[in-house]
């Protein structure tokens, strides 16, 4: 899953963009925002149309995992009954179809789920696929319960969109004692990256434009994660995991979490950014299965997700950047992530102490 789509149609109302929320520009995640539509609405929206469907198809890392966790544990499949939670196109399910899945409920809020339904009949899955069109929290299951779960629920970051919480809402009514969620597991993790260029252009460009300063809008950029691929030329240091979630017994609370790292410089070299992105496996597949999202890995639409510093920091070989980070949904659109990360350097060339807030928007 991912949509940064969706926020382009969302006026952003809220200025509050930290952990400590400002309970008056805070936006609601149902506030109006034009006509008679919701930021929701425009959520769920972003799925109707079939180039975001496109995208994660195309999304061969993504799209294939799941494939091949399916054809080649068949086993698991064999008679049992699936629900797959948001989805989309149905290529979830007419995988699961097709290696002999018993009965598969498909889960679709969007209006591609019209889509789906059509998708399903013209292969022939009529008879084992069930598409409904609703939200998850607001649909009745024409059976009590299921044997599995399969969802693609991650956004940029992991957690951006919160679709998670809708796979664990899923998970605790329907899913049978000692049944399987798949994935099962996916972790956060953590890098550091020299970007002077980059942040030149996107950052500090605001400084002077035509000779204006027009350094407030370098303050909002900073905030904003920016969604990008990165070089892995550009990585100074270690890569650190920093959060696994197992999806099979979290609660939604286990995804606002405080983690603390300590990444060590390969190389002499000044560090712009940090960068973060997430791994997902199956581990109850015959062999683990999974992909990563890191920037040594092949390509995939999710990117990676850099976060600039306020201070170029320049490091040694061996010398260590530490600190933690902090993130949790936004309080009053939980859709968005704050993020807070505090970061501390003792070295031969730079000794700095800082926090800086983030906001995923
Ligand atoms: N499973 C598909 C689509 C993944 S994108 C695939 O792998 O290609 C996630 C989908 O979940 C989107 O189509 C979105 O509309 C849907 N979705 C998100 N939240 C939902 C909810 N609460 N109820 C039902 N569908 C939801």
């Amino acid at each position: 899953m991912d949509s940064q789509s969706n926020n382009e149609n969302q006026n952003s109302a809220s200025t509050s963009s930290n952990l400590e929320v400002d309970e008056d520009t805070a936006m609601c995640d149902s506030m109006v925002v034009g006509g008679d539509k919701t930021s929701a609405d425009y959520y769920f929206d972003s799925y109707s149309h079939f180039g975001i469907h496109e995208e994660m198809l195309k999304d061969v890392v993504r799209t294939k995992t799941y494939q091949n966790v399916i054809y080649k544990n068949s086993f698991l499949f064999k008679d049992k009954v699936v629900l797959d939670v948001g989805a989309g196109t149905g290529i979830l399910s007419l995988f699961c179809a097709k290696v002999g899945a018993k009965h598969v409920y498909a889960i679709e809020c969007s209006s591609m789920a019209d889509m789906a339904q059509e998708i399903v009949k013209q292969n022939g899955f009529s008879d084992v696929i069930t598409v409904i069109k609703g939200k998850v929290e607001e649909i009745d299951l024409p059976v009590p319960q299921v044997d599995i779960i399969i969802s693609e629920w991650m956004g940029y970051f992991l957690l951006y969109e919160n679709m998670l919480d809708t796979v664990l809402y899923a998970r605790d009514k329907w899913l049978v004692k000692d049944g399987l969620v798949l994935p099962d597991k996916a972790s956060l993790c953590l890098t550091a990256i020299e970007d002077a260029d980059y942040k030149e252009d996107k950052i500090e460009f605001w400084n002077s434009v035509y000779g204006f300063d027009m350094s407030c809008i370098r303050k909002q950029a900073m905030m904003e994660p920016l969604v990008d691929t990165v070089d892995q030329n550009q990585i100074v240091t270690n890569c650190q995991l920093l959060k696994t979630m197992d999806i099979s017994k979290m609660t939604s609370g286990d995804a606002s979490f405080t983690a603390p790292f300590k990444l060590i410089a390969e190389r002499d070299d000044y560090i712009h950014a940090f960068v973060a992105y997430f791994d997902v496996s199956f581990t109850k597949c015959h062999k683990l299965m999974g992909f990563s999202t890191g920037p040594k890995s092949r390509g995939t639409h999710w990117k990676q997700t850099v976060l600039y510093l306020e201070d170029v920091i320049s490091v040694c070989q061996g010398e260590a950047v530490e600190g933690s980070m902090t993130v949790a949904p936004n309080k009053k659109n939980p859709r968005d992530v704050d993020i807070m990360l505090k970061y501390s350097v003792n070295g031969r060339h730079c000794r700095v102490s800082r926090t800086q807030y983030y906001r995923m928007r």
